[in-house]
């Protein structure tokens, strides 16, 4: 009798299936799909760190079962914008677990932004590799650092042909060793001497391996945050001649391009926003590849140092320091001897006035830490009411009664973006999420921004749920599928049969960020459960120390 082999394979096939149960089935929740498509009751199993089955799927066999009824379940977010680097590649276990990323949801972080990485990338991939580490990563190549490495202390000008030539090999090097595309810090050194011509020509490079442009532009504000009035010329670039250098560079080199950490900073400049959210918009209309990110609050973290008083002012060398000496002066002193000169007075004021209002006026600038306790938490317009004196004096007045110790006698956050501005740059389709933070520990003490532990379930919360700045669909739309599609990641970003299965299951009900300016250190409520390759980060809301993040790479042939 003739054996049909197929139907023998067949049922064999199916027996094994049945034999063998899925190795979790997240069970009657609503599932946001990442694309931006309103939820749908559906089940999902996983197998072997992938999703196996999307479905109906009520009476499958799995090693495990979660009932997600009530629950939102979607896919793991993607952070376009992370400082994850340095922690990923700790000696310390629990900082490689990025406590503060996962509790977020974030599965996956884009990484070495503002035109930092290490070098080569190689190196940083072995380190990964053996350590292990808690979400996935994918790299990028530093501008800075390649144009450091070719430059190397004569950075302070324009490069010739010739070493753009070599940097360019350099970025060659990266694309091949995997990188996702590079990140460029053009505010930062040694990025600030860079001209345009030089970015297009490297991100040529870029663009020939399929790789994506991130940049944190020339200038966020009416002009860079290095610009002090006594001390530079003025006319330096403003946040939207950056915006628009960032579309030059898509649009003559057919890269995709970010325009990273997306936003408006200062009281004279909120609302500016709507012109560049304008020229993004032209750009595309005619087929430029060029996007956004943003992290959700209105404060940065440049203004979680926010300096008002110039250096020179008190005699402050920021890099004795670094150079090892102990840093011992009277800093209220120094102040008071430059203010007895009338001509470097009035710099000194000018200067406190031009970051005064950078950093969103004196109402928008809080006192975080000063030795008279009453001061905390009130901003320099408040004490300066209080006192009757002009907010630029109470300014000196930190200082002179402050710690004599510390540069500007006191630790003042500004508040320098409007949050309407962030509002309508996170309303636009083409804006995907980030944090802009690094990986911290409880320990790591009061500098730490909220947003380390709070942007994904704060724009879940705050801007979708509660104010609907945009729906819910949206705000998972662009921590998903939306970064996977700039990053050219095609496994992850979805929930799909066959992708990886990195997942979230939060409730709508708790989802919200609980840390503070004041109180960072606390981490999210309401993110129940977070799979990377299908190993649990979080299980049921607490922390597992997993290490299941993978090393990602390009995949060039699709994209
Ligand atoms: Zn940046």
């Amino acid at each position: 009798m003739p054996i049909n082999h197929s139907a023998v394979l067949l049922l064999l096939f199916a027996g094994l299936s049945a034999a063998q149960p899925y190795d979790l089935l997240i069970a009657g929740g609503r599932v946001l799909d990442g694309a931006g498509n309103p939820a749908m009751y559906a089940d999902i199993a996983v197998r072997d760190g992938k999703i196996a089955a999307v479905g109906r799927l009520r009476g499958v066999a799995a090693s495990r079962t979660i009932d997600a009824k009530g629950k939102f379940v979607c896919p793991g977010f993607i952070d376009l914008h992370s400082h994850a680097d340095r922690g990923l590649a700790s000696e310390d276990r629990r900082r490689r677990s990025a406590p503060n990323l996962v509790s977020q949801g974030i599965t996956t972080v884009c990484v070495n932004p503002d035109g930092a990485s290490p070098w080569p990338l190689s190196k940083q991939r072995e380190a990964y590799g053996r350590l292990g580490i808690g979400p996935n990563a994918a790299l990028l190549i530093g501008h800075g650092t390649v144009r450091r490495l070719i430059l190397k202390d004569d950075y302070k000008r324009p490069a010739t042909t010739e070493e753009i030539r070599g940097m360019r090999d350099l970025v060659r090097l990266g694309m091949r060793e995997k990188a996702f595309g590079m990140s460029a810090g053009l505010e930062y050194v040694p990025g600030i001497w860079s001209t345009t011509d030089e970015l297009i020509d490297l991100v040529r490079e870029v663009a020939a391996h399929n790789g994506v442009y991130i940049v944190h532009q020339r200038s966020e504000s009416t002009d860079p945050r290095w610009f002090q009035p006594s001390l530079d010329k003025p006319g330096q670039p403003t946040m939207l001649d950056a915006v628009e250098e960032t579309i030059r560079i898509g649009e003559q080199t057919g890269a995709t391009v970010v325009w990273s950490h997306a936003k408006a900073m200062g009281a004279n400049y909120w609302g500016s926003s709507k012109a560049a959210i304008r020229l993004i918009a032209r750009a595309r209309a005619r087929g430029v590849d060029v996007w956004t990110d943003q992290y959700p609050y209105n404060s940065t973290g440049g203004d979680g140092a926010t300096v008002l008083i110039p250096a020179w002012a008190i005699g402050d060398d920021a890099f004795a320091g670094a150079r090892g000496r102990a840093v011992k002066a009277d800093y209220a002193a120094a102040l008071r001897r430059t203010m007895e000169d009338p001509a470097k007075s009035e710099k000194v004021r000018s200067d406190i006035t031009h970051e005064m209002a950078r950093r969103g006026g004196p109402e928008n600038v809080v006192v975080f830490d000063h030795p008279d306790r009453s001061f905390v938490g009130k901003s320099l317009d408040a004490l300066s009411t209080r006192r009757g004196i002009t907010p630029v004096q109470m300014t000196l007045e930190l200082q002179y009664e402050g710690y004599r110790d510390r540069p500007r006698g006191a630790r003042l956050r500004g508040f320098s973006v409007w949050e309407d501005d962030v509002d309508s740059i996170m309303a636009q389709p083409w804006t995907a999420t980030s944090t802009d933070a690094g990986i911290a520990l409880p320990e790591d003490g009061p500098d730490t921004h909220a947003r380390f532990y709070g942007s994904y379930p704060r724009k879940l919360r705050h801007y979708a749920l509660d104010r609907g700045v945009i729906s819910i669909e949206g705000a998972v739309r662009s921590s998903t599928s939306l970064p996977a599609q700039i990053l050219g990641i095609r496994d992850r970003g979805l929930v799909r049969e066959g992708l990886a299965a990195d997942l979230v299951i939060f409730d709508p009900a708790a989802v919200r960020d609980k840390a503070t300016f004041s109180e960072p250190h606390q981490y999210a409520e309401g993110i129940d459960f977070v799979l990377v390759n299908g190993k649990f980060a979080v299980d049921g809301g607490k922390l597992t120390g997993a290490l299941a993040g993978k090393l990602l790479e390009p995949q060039e042939s699709q994209k």
